[in-house]
């Protein structure tokens, strides 16, 4: 899956899609045996680092604090806002950072060897606490010791139940405001195209076909050449910007981000989980792709052809446009210097004769907005430190500067609680993410604080406005499996298994579907497959039918 763009959805989320499992190396191996034999006498210690001073020559107690992150050519101890860090703990603040190809063959042997910092940002996930929750802290009952994160939660419920399990809170999430509180997929067309062509957006899957035929025959960019490609698609996963949101048109709802049930395969409609794998819904939409492929709409090549190549249609050369449709995060990031020729796309009816509430979009809001961020050792000394460290993270106004970088530096303060990022920061980096911590922070920018000129935030919520009604219809309830709704970890276990057998069928049938055809012979044989008991299919409903029931109660 390609994931790699100029801007994206919290780098942080995705983290949780695939499954980095390095060996562990010798060294690293023979310490966790050795850990694990001396059972907490002083190996323990040498193993886990813990033999390092706690406080300073003059008494300061010392935090170790590790964050996983995009870049790290500027150091975090050199921004400011790390500063105001150690004045509101009185201690000094070892900072460790990590870049995310390093942090992912290290973390597994790092874990296995009891290696955990202070206090770890962007390191762990809901997998990592779950397989190794005796390492990690409770931070619960010491929540009248972080003020913030109380008003935090009050004010965001979702936050706080996305990490309470059985009450006890063992990560802390953040939460980048409602710049970010959008669908994590968009679908986009060439409008300049359709105008020129004088034709209307599209509003149902034909009308969408007749307007790639003409993409097709009508050399809309004009250069005389047959070059147009009418439609781009970037596979048929359940995943970030997958055609497969098209099932949404149905009347089924997706939520394709991070380690959502949806992103699994599995969905709820009025209350009940299903799986999409023998739906209707994705029986029409492969269907439909399959014909749009055969007109010659879509490359034949889509599902096998690597990344670079889509990039060089949507992308081009930055002067001549090639795609005519697609989907992603925004027009900025799908189509660079010609993404003003390009309008996001309101949600297509599968028929002309649905009504306009019936059609849903992927409702993925949760997963781009909020974010699995901090954790706190167990073994960690100088704890009091610790909370006041994480209480002034938590803070309005310093979250706003892990995310966007310094005051009076990169961001301007006007009144109101309006923050606006400089033109400085674009000037010389691609965003904020090498200047702060970025969407690696663990913080929380409330709703009633604005911030102004965040490139990103600014253009996806633009694309966001042509789903916003479709995205109305959905019901949060009855029609999604909440980001809160947690499996555990044995049951994670037993989802990851079946689905590696599930999709080893399926993913086949798909692609073969996609591009010969013959899913209206082949479906109920497949039905039939797919729900061979051998393959789990029923075992993986009834526990996210569980996780969503708890969640829901
Ligand atoms: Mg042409």
């Amino acid at each position: 899956m390609v994931l790699r763009g100029r801007v994206l959805p919290s780098e942080n989320q995705k983290e949780g899609m695939v499954m980095v499992r390095p060996a562990i190396s010798r060294t690293m191996k023979a310490c966790a045996v050795a850990c694990s034999v001396a059972l907490g006498i002083s190996v323990l210690g040498a193993c886990s680092g813990n033999s390092k001073p706690t406080t300073t020559k003059d008494g300061k107690p010392i935090v170790r604090i590790s964050m996983r992150r995009n870049t790290t050519a500027v150091k975090l101890s050199s921004m400011g806002w790390t500063k105001k860090l150690e004045a509101a703990c009185d201690c000094s603040i070892e900072w460790t950072e990590i870049t995310d190809n390093a942090w992912g063959q290290q973390k597994s042997a790092k874990m296995a060897a009891g290696d955990f910092p202070d206090i770890g940002m962007s390191m762990y996930d809901r997998n990592d606490i779950s397989k190794y929750s005796s390492q990690f802290e409770d931070i619960a009952p010491h929540l009248k010791k972080m003020p913030n994160v109380q008003k935090f939660f009050t004010a965001r419920p979702v936050a706080q139940k996305m990490v309470e399990d059985e009450g006890k809170i063992q990560i802390l999430p953040s939460d980048r405001g409602k710049g970010y509180r959008v669908s994590a997929t968009h679908m986009f067309i060439n409008k300049a195209w359709l105008d020129k062509l004088g034709l209307s957006m599209p509003t149902t899957w034909d009308e969408l076909e007749n307007v790639l035929k003409a993409f097709k025959t009508q050399d809309p960019n004009g250069n005389g050449k047959a070059d147009e490609v009418p439609m781009n698609i970037r596979g048929l996963n359940f995943g970030l910007w997958s055609a497969l949101t098209l099932m949404n048109s149905t009347g089924v709802t997706t939520a394709f981000m991070g380690a959502s049930a949806e992103s699994q395969g599995y969905y709820v409609q009025d209350g009940k989980v299903k799986s999409y794998l023998t739906s209707d819904a994705l029986k029409d939409t492969i269907k439909f792709l399959n014909k749009l492929q055969s007109e010659g709409l879509i490359p034949k090549d889509s599902l096998t052809r690597d990344g670079s190549k889509y990039a060089a249609q949507t992308t081009s050369d930055g002067k001549t446009a090639i795609t005519g449709f697609s989907f992603g995060w925004s027009r900025q990031n799908e189509y660079g210097t010609l993404a003003d020729q390009y309008a996001s796309v309101p949600v297509l009816k599968q028929t002309a004769g649905q009504s306009d509430s019936q059609v849903k979009w992927d409702y993925s809001q949760d997963y781009t907005e909020l974010a699995n961020a901090l954790t706190v050792s167990k073994k960690a000394p100088n704890k009091d430190a610790i909370w006041k460290i994480i209480n002034a993270m938590y803070d309005p106004e310093i979250s706003i500067q892990q995310y966007y970088g310094d005051l009076d530096k990169y961001v301007a303060k006007s009144d109101n609680n309006t923050y606006t990022i400089s033109d400085k920061v674009y000037e010389k980096y691609v965003d904020t993410r090498e200047i702060a911590a970025q969407d690696r922070f663990a913080g929380w920018i409330p709703d009633d604080y604005t911030i102004l000129n965040d490139t990103n935030a600014d253009a996806v919520s633009a694309d966001n406005e042509a789903v916003q009604p479709a995205l109305n219809n959905v019901n949060e309830k009855t029609d999604v499996v909440s980001i809160y709704a947690a499996p555990s970890a044995k049951d994670l276990d037993t989802l990851s298994t079946n689905n590696t057998s599930i999709f080893n069928y399926t993913d086949n049938m798909l692609a073969t579907w996609f591009q010969k055809g013959g899913i209206d012979k082949q479906w109920d044989e497949y039905v039939k497959q797919v729900n061979n008991k051998s393959l789990g299919l029923d075992q993986n409903i009834s526990i996210w039918q569980k996780a969503y029931d708890v969640a829901e109660k």
